[in-house]
């Protein structure tokens, strides 16, 4: 099965919204095996949205329409949809009931033109949205599938989520299982060496290398119409790649460096602080990212300035000039000063060049120290990292977070794929 998508919108156009909406999708269909062969984003136009629909009825096994759902007079989707099918608008009375009585919940501060949105193509089967006004819809040209999904984010997720994958994945009836390992520490190209054409051998199944700045997902999904087949290939899949690449291995499916790491603080009943300098706070920032953080994090500091770690946890003033800020034993007694002035058993540190400036030849933009205090000891480890300064800061927090989870589960500080 081979899907369109069509994003509808001036913002879109215009470039003044990014189109997150269609990158949800994708993703979300790629779990369900549902392809998307052709997506086209067009304007609030009525005439272009026809037209867009007509060629994707034409080459398309189902196509959805993403946005222009709204009362006002630029949402235009549900009018093109009913001129280009010859399926009149007709007035839904059940959807008027539940509009009008979202309306009163919300103390009726909406104008009355939300009630268009009652107004939907004849043979429109209505997904209710439970977050808006605006349902999504489904209507069957010719056996063929049009979905229309509101553009408001959220609520585009929650009817993607619980309508539109299952209606799809059911339609194309293959059985899908997908899993992810998250791997920090190596570059694709490692990965790709190590894993080679490994996937091939599994059946139905395909692999994904998808990098960012947090390291590299392996993603794989295996299809097929043997449910009981393709849940053995992808548990078999899923040991050989993990053992294959474990000693990158840091997190599976969604969960991320900085929940590993509040697990194995609560496993060994131990508390964090954290002293920075380049990251400015990302570290703290990450690691309070996620809910309960308050069991394990005690507190952070943005020691930026020499005297500040002096001052807050206790830098020797002398190895600050031996050995300047950027340096191993500047991060090692950040590490260790900070831990014991919160009085806690951890201490992360990070100082280095972010740049673009304030490179030197021994030290260029890029380089940092980064510093880990567990109960076992304080160890530091210097990395070179390319990218912007924006970029820069972002893989440092990374790789700080998981030089503290290696810390903190005994494992080898450097990361090798051999
Ligand atoms: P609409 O239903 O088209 O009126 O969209 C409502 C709001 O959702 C717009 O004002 C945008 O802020 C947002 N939105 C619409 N389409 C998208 C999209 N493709 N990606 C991200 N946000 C969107
Ligand atoms: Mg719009």
């Amino acid at each position: 099965m081979r899907i369109e998508v069509l994003t509808i919108g001036n913002e879109i156009l215009s470039g003044r919204t990014l189109d997150t909406n269609f990158a949800q999708l994708a993703r979300a269909l790629e779990e369900a095996n549902v392809q998307i062969g052709w997506h086209s984003t067009v304007g609030d136009n009525a005439e272009r949205i026809g037209e867009g629909l007509k060629t994707a009825l034409a080459r398309a096994d189902a196509v959805v329409l993403l946005g222009g759902l709204g009362p006002t007079p630029d949402d235009l989707t549900r009018k093109a949809v009913a001129t280009t099918l010859g399926r009149p608008l007709r007035l839904d009375e059940h959807v008027l009931d539940s509009i009008r009585a979202r309306v009163r919940r919300l103390g009726s501060k909406l104008p009355a033109s939300v009630e268009a949105q009652a107004l939907l193509p004849t043979g429109a089967q209505v997904w209710e949205n439970r977050l808006g006004t605006a349902p999504g819809l489904l209507l069957l040209h010719h056996d063929k599938p049009v979905i229309l999904l509101p553009g408001v984010p959220h609520e585009m997720e929650a009817l993607l989520r619980d309508e539109l994958v299952p209606y799809l994945g059911a339609r194309s009836g293959a059985r899908v299982v997908s899993f992810t390992l998250r791997t920090a520490g190596a570059f694709e190209s490692q990965l790709h060496e190590k894993i080679g054409p490994l996937a091939q051998r599994w059946p139905g199944a395909t692999l994904a290398y998808l990098p960012s700045f947090f390291g590299v997902d392996l993603r794989v999904t295996v299809a097929g119409a043997d449910a009981q087949q393709v849940e053995d290939v992808a548990a078999s899949a899923c040991g050989e790649l993990r053992a294959l690449v474990a000693p990158v291995l840091y997190a599976e499916g969604a969960q991320t460096m900085e929940q590993v790491v509040g697990e194995r603080l609560v496993e060994r009943g131990l508390k964090i602080a954290t002293a920075e300098s380049c990251t400015g706070g990302l570290l703290a920032k990450r690691l309070t990212d996620t809910p309960g953080s308050s069991r394990w994090f005690e507190r952070g500091f943005v020691t930026y300035s020499n005297e500040s770690k002096v001052e807050l946890v206790g830098v020797s003033r002398e190895d600050l000039a031996t050995h300047g800020a950027v340096s191993a034993p500047v991060a090692e007694q950040m590490a260790a000063g900070v831990a014991r002035r919160a009085g806690v058993a951890v201490g992360a540190s990070v100082t280095g060049i972010a740049g673009p400036d304030g490179g030197s030849e021994d030290k260029p933009v890029g380089t940092v120290f980064i510093g880990v205090h567990t109960p076992e000891g304080t160890v530091t480890r210097r990395f070179s990292f390319l990218g912007t300064r924006a970029t820069i800061r972002e893989r440092t927090a990374q790789m700080a977070l998981d030089l503290v989870r290696r810390g903190l589960a005994g494992l080898p500080l450097e990361a090798r794929l051999e």
